[in-house]
């Protein structure tokens, strides 16, 4: 799919003009910056015509200056102009860019009118000079000129005292082992120049745009915009591993590779630029140069403030092999919780087997009855009619009773419906009620009256139920002191929760072991598993709620929980 739509070749790396239109008074190599420096850039300004042409009408300089300085594009720059004030890609990163992002935006006024001066001798013999607010100079001083046989450009130059060469070159030398660092390191990272599409943002914004999501709706080409106009300026050695790519350098170039299978976390990525905030962290699908589809965790770092070191970072982690080793631990806790359910099930035979017996004794009965009906002179058909309809109720419920023990013991995915808790209780009771009347325990239940239904698996719940059914049947048993009584209620909390509550007359759970009864494998029993409580945790966090034990002030053990109430939808 989109591995086919992706193109290394086909990434512009941002045409240089062939021949010099500056200056050149620095080559490559030199020692640094005169303190006193002067920089030169050409413009051209063939798409701000119709800003100059509106000034020069008599439109307000401040309210178009945006408009016009987005619409120059810068065509050349000499070196002291790249060192000053240039981004990481150097100067190609800044050709055919627009000029916005590296100027301060209360310098735009003053710069749009000395365009307006030079282009357009507006207003007449104005002074083609001016001091001016620079990100580089203390007392700039902005030089404009205009090239009569070449109307769509404009020169600038800017000269004055450079604010703080040293720093400026301690501040290179401090890159440098910022590169290093970035390159060795082993996370996939990308450097990003969004400044272009920053300064797009401060446009809309004043153009009083306050949500972007809606406005990209309506406006997709912003969309490509982005794509287009952000790109990677570094990568490290991983990055290119995980794209599968020979070198870093490959990777330089617009960022709409890294979001091909992703588009929706690319507009995230945009809505949260536009929002001002610091970061982003997205899971996503990434398609790689060789073809590859990934799980991806990317953490987007956003500059701040946005005119001076606006650089953009983005990592990426491979969590492919983590979501396929989190998979299978889902599937094995599930196998764990099947035989969990199947060896409590083992505990209850004798139970279940007492449940079956009870409508197979009836049928039997029945059925004996009717024959004897049948067998005198005189049969009674309509005594036999009505037997034989009790023997069908009996068959059907024999029938029932396996089908819930079925329901149990099968392997299903978990499935999220609309339930009543106190069927719930009813139904988990048929698993241990022979259990509590053989041991002659006082059961007493207090069942809510209009609780809201709950949302979640049927038989998962039914398993929480009689798990700690059991449990409080066991601590009976294991009792010297031991009541003989269960309570069960339900109920709706002041929060809307539905709660279900399990009071037993045992001993109680000692101090130690209270914290440690939810954890796997933990038990005082000589024959137990300790995984019992560990598996109604899980299975309650899964449905969105909560499960506790406690000792009852009147002694025995308490467990309570709770499950949010379903929706209205
Ligand atoms: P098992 O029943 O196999 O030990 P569980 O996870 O169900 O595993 O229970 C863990 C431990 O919690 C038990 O061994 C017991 O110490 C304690 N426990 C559970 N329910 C009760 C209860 N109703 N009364 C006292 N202790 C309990």
């Amino acid at each position: 799919m989109a591995a086919a739509t992706l193109d290394k070749a086909a990434k512009p790396n941002g045409a240089m003009p062939r021949e010099s239109l500056v200056p050149r008074f620095h080559e490559p190599g030199h020692a640094g910056l005169d303190e006193d420096t002067t920089a030169w850039w050409a413009l051209d300004v063939s798409d701000a015509r119709s800003a100059i042409a509106a000034i020069a009408r008599g439109a307000e300089p401040h309210t178009m200056a945006a408009e016009l300085l987005a619409a120059v594009r810068i065509v050349d720059i000499d070196l002291n102009t790249v060192h000053l004030v240039g981004p990481y890609g150097g100067r190609r990163q800044m050709i055919g860019k627009s000029i916005t992002a590296y100027w301060p935006a209360e310098s735009w006024p003053a710069i749009a009118e000395l365009i307006v001066s030079a282009v357009a001798d507006f207003p007449p013999g104005a002074a083609r000079t001016r001091e001016i607010t620079s990100i580089a100079f203390d007392d700039a001083r902005l030089s404009i000129s205009a090239d009569k046989n070449r109307p769509d450009l404009v020169f600038i130059s800017i000269g004055g005292t450079v604010t703080d060469d040293r720093s400026l070159w301690a501040v290179r030398a401090s890159e440098e082992r910022y590169q290093k660092l970035i390159r060795h390191l082993p996370i996939a990272l990308l450097q990003v120049d969004a400044r272009e599409i920053g300064a797009t943002y401060e446009k809309l914004k004043r153009e009083g745009v306050s949500e972007l999501g809606p406005y990209m709706d309506a406006h997709p080409k912003l969309i490509d915009a982005a794509n287009a106009g952000v790109v990677v300026t570094e990568a490290n050695d991983h990055a290119a591993r995980l794209f599968g790519v020979e070198n870093p350098s490959d990777l330089i170039g617009p960022v709409s590779f890294v979001f091909a299978a992703s588009p929706q976390s690319a507009r995230r990525v945009m809505a949260a630029r536009f929002e001002g905030r610091r970061s982003l962290a997205e899971t996503m699908k990434l398609q790689t140069f060789d073809g590859r589809l990934l799980d991806v965790e990317i953490s987007v770092t956003y500059p701040r403030p946005p005119e001076r070191l606006d650089v953009t970072l983005i990592s990426i982690e491979d969590i492919t092999d983590r979501l396929r080793t989190e998979a299978q631990l889902r599937e094995l806790q599930a196998d764990y919780t099947r035989a969990a359910r199947i060896s409590m099930l083992g505990e209850l035979a004798t139970s279940i087997a007492h449940e079956v017996n009870q409508p197979l004794s009836a049928i039997v009965t029945n059925a004996e009855t009717s024959l004897r009906w049948l067998s005198r002179p005189d049969p009674n058909f309509a005594k036999v009619g009505q037997l034989t309809s009790r023997i069908a109720g009996s068959a059907r419920q024999a029938s029932e009773i396996v089908q819930r023990i079925r329901g149990m013991a099968v392997q299903h995915a978990p499935e999220r419906e609309r339930l009543d808790l106190n069927k719930i209780v009813d139904e988990a009771l048929l698993f241990v009620r022979h259990e509590i009347e053989s041991r002659a325990i006082e059961l007493s239940i207090r069942l809510g009256e209009a609780l809201p239904d709950i949302c979640g698996d049927r038989v998962q719940l039914q398993q929480v139920i009689v798990n700690l059914l059991l449990n409080a049947v066991q601590a009976l048993g294991h009792s010297d002191a031991a009541r003989g009584t269960i309570d069960l209620h339900t109920a709706k909390d002041t929060e809307g929760m539905v709660t279900f509550a399990i009071h037993d007359g045992g001993p109680g759970i000692s101090g130690n072991d209270l914290d440690h009864i939810f954890d796997s494998f933990f038990t005082t029993k000589d024959d137990g598993m300790g995984i019992g409580l560990a598996i109604c945790q899980s299975i309650i966090t899964a449905h969105g709620g909560a499960i506790a034990a406690d000792n009852h002030p009147e002694g025995g053990a308490l467990f309570r929980f709770s499950l949010p109430a379903a929706s209205v939808d």
